[in-house]
């Protein structure tokens, strides 16, 4: 480990483009489990009826937002995690000009609250929230507060979180945006998720380099399909970097 660890500060250092695409296992590393996850879809279930499959989609949003925002409020907003571990180190990374750009599918801007400055957020934030019809933004506390159901102050419109719902696509811009500044990276690396991810892997496709550096905490097949495979909690696997 610590010679791979050796080998990746070198190619960081001889980089000129790195790229880091972050997975819900940084959002484990700060304790916190997914809704989709077995153990916690299935008390989600037990608590609200329906699954979280079904809640977290526009669809439910739409007809029934009273429910929709129970479970919002609940399971998302009053669990949001800290800033973990892996993206402290990313921030270290990027201050010493070594990361030029994070790509991640939190929607916790844990490495944004962190410190990084370039961040792509796949699937939006729970911080941003505004109102379909005028357009007006609202904070998660405005969203915590406002009711059984959180409506604009200035139009009445029910507020939406601007985070995807399962099965809402990525925005085309968005989409632009990270597909070039992987098709730039020289070292991509992959933390807290695998190369079978089907979020990434149609991104990854775009990366032409041979230094492509998983960084999870479970050994996984496709490990193999990388250039250096390092095994272990990300957080205390990126500080020995030492950034
Ligand atoms: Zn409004």
């Amino acid at each position: 480990m610590e010679d791979r660890i050796r080998r990746l500060r070198e190619m960081l250092d001889h980089s000129d483009y790195t790229v880091a695409l972050c997975g819900t296992g940084v959002m484990e590393e700060s304790g916190y489990v997914a809704i989709k996850k077995q153990a916690r879809a299935y008390e989600i279930e037990e608590l609200y009826g329906d699954p979280p499959e079904e809640i977290f989609t526009s669809a439910y949003f739409t007809a029934r937002p009273a429910k929709f925002f129970q479970f919002y409020r609940q399971e998302i907003l009053n669990k949001i995690p800290e800033p973990a571990g892996s993206s402290y180190a990313l921030a270290a990374m990027e201050r010493a000009g070594r990361l030029q750009c994070v790509i991640t599918t939190n929607k916790f801007e844990q490495e944004r609250r962190a410190g990084c400055e370039n961040v792509i957020e796949l699937h939006g934030s729970v911080f941003q929230n505004r109102c379909p019809h005028c357009g007006e933004y609202y904070t998660v506390e405005d969203m915590k507060q406002g009711g059984t159901i959180p409506k604009c102050r200035i139009c009445g419109s029910i507020i939406r979180p601007l985070v995807s719902l399962y099965g809402e696509m990525v925005d085309s811009r968005i989409m632009t945006r990270t597909t070039e500044e992987i098709g730039k990276a020289q070292v991509l690396l992959l933390i807290g998720t695998t190369l079978q991810s089907e979020i990434f892997s149609n991104y990854i496709r775009y990366y032409s380099g041979n230094q492509l550096v998983v960084i999870h905490r479970e050994e996984h097949y496709t490990d193999q399909k990388a250039d250096m495979a390092l095994i272990g909690d990300p957080g205390e696997i990126l500080a020995k970097l030492n950034y």
